[in-house]
């Protein structure tokens, strides 16, 4: 067995889509790079709806490759309660529209690449705390297969999930009310009948009270069928299960289908936490709350605040300087580029948990007869203000 490192410049604390964007982007930058991976393979198993829009990948030197864009969707379509849906296509969305990837394949491009750029991958290897000294970080205490050592580094970056650690450990502060948390259930199916090649989402109380059931189609016959749910409106342990199953239930072509595979899991939909960094320490991806709190969808966000945090590392390494201050130049990065859609996003989801069966209806009609040009939650919220200003109203300000 090779003898690991023990120590480098910056240490990445998981290998998920931001992790390895992070230690990819420091070790182009010069930086040396240890990721560290508590699972035994990257990327498995899956814990996602596997849902990507099209628009920011090539920007990050990701090429869509068939070993990982399982099938390319014509868009996606929203249901009201009574049915009613509204298509959001190539034509009014741009590149908006996506895949459907294989995430375990997708995630292991990306840490192949961080390999390629330089940096070193440990499976396996789970990071315990963070050793401090002077109370400064100078590193985290980890585990391999039994083994317990620290690994010194002056830099450490958690990209270590939903569940993520090193941001209590760095004193920063991640919790997030119940309300803002959605649990998940999946399915992926095959077998069903899909009624076309589009990512589908379902509103409304009967379907999920606080939520929507996702259909993702991963191919002709074959999609992940979930659901998120607001914690705080959870009354039983089993309501996701129940809800998922009703749901399957009253839709026959869905439910000719078998699942093959179950994932659960959560999600935050908080607004953007206040710090995401402290001295010696960044956090990245799900372990920063970066998941758009409408949608549910986190992997691009991790990406794009992980090639700031791995450019900024490799800087500071540079400058000998691993202070929170000189970390500004991540939590202002990121900000710029996503922060405002964050806070949009979550200010609709906000709202569209206060309206009732009724509202949606008559929104998401508006919506499909409104022939909007482009679809964002900005060019949306604009076209609900012109029919339903009152429901718009709290965020005037924003649109
Ligand atoms: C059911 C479900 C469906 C979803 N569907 C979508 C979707 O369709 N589209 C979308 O964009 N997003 C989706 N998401 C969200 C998406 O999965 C996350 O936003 C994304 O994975 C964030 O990437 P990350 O790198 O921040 O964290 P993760 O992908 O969670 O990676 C964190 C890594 O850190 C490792 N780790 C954790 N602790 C340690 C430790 N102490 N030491 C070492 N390693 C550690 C973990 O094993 C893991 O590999 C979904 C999430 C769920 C739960």
């Amino acid at each position: 067995m090779i003898e690991m490192r023990r120590k480098c410049d910056v240490l990445v604390v998981g290998a998920g889509p931001g992790g390895s964007t992070v230690a990819r982007y420091a070790s182009q930058a010069g930086a040396d790079v240890l990721l560290i991976e508590k699972r035994q393979e990257v990327g498995s198993p899956v814990r996602c709806g596997e849902g990507i829009s099209a628009e920011w990948i090539e920007k990050y030197d990701i090429h869509p490759d068939p070993s990982w864009t399982r099938n390319k969707v014509d868009g996606a379509r929203v249901f009201s309660p009574n049915g009613t849906m509204f298509t959001v296509n190539a034509e009014n969305a741009g590149d908006e529209v996506g895949y459907v990837i294989e995430r375990d394949a997708f995630d292991r491009m990306l840490a192949e690449r961080a390999v390629r750029a330089g940096a070193e991958l440990k499976l396996k290897t789970a990071a315990l705390g963070i050793v401090k000294k002077d109370g400064k970080v100078v590193g985290v205490k980890a585990e391999c297969m039994g083994e317990r050592f620290d690994i010194e580094a002056p830099i450490v970056v958690g990209a270590d999930g939903y569940e993520s650690q090193v941001g209590r450990w760095a004193g920063i502060d991640t919790t997030m009310d119940p309300k803002d948390v959605q649990s998940c259930l999946q399915y992926r199916m095959v077998g069903l009948e899909l009624t076309g090649n589009f990512v589908d989402f379902y509103l409304g109380s009967k379907v999920v009270p606080g939520g929507y059931i996702w259909s993702f189609p991963k191919g002709k016959d074959e999609a992940n069928v979930g659901i998120g749910l607001q914690v705080s409106m959870v009354k039983e342990p089993g309501d996701a299960k129940k809800y998922l199953d009703k749901f399957i239930a009253a839709h026959p072509n869905i439910a000719k289908g078998q699942t093959v595979e179950m994932v659960a899991g959560a999600v935050s939909v908080c607004a953007p936490i206040d710090r995401t960094v402290a001295d010696g320490v960044m956090l990245v991806g799900d372990a920063a709350r970066q998941i758009d709190p409408l949608t549910g969808g986190g992997i691009a966000n991790s990406v794009k605040a992980g090639k700031v945090a791995g450019e900024v590392a490799a800087q500071a390494i540079e400058a000998k300087d691993y202070s929170a201050g000189f970390f500004q130049r991540y939590e202002k990065g990121w900000r710029a580029i996503f922060e405002n859609k964050l806070y949009r996003d979550y200010m609709a989801k906000e709202k569209l948990l206060t309206l009732s069966d009724e509202t949606l209806d008559k929104l998401v009609g508006a919506l499909a007869e409104g022939q909007l040009t482009k679809v964002s939650t900005l060019s949306v919220l604009q076209a609900i203000k012109r029919k339903y200003p009152e429901l718009v109203k709290e965020f005037e300000s924003m649109l």
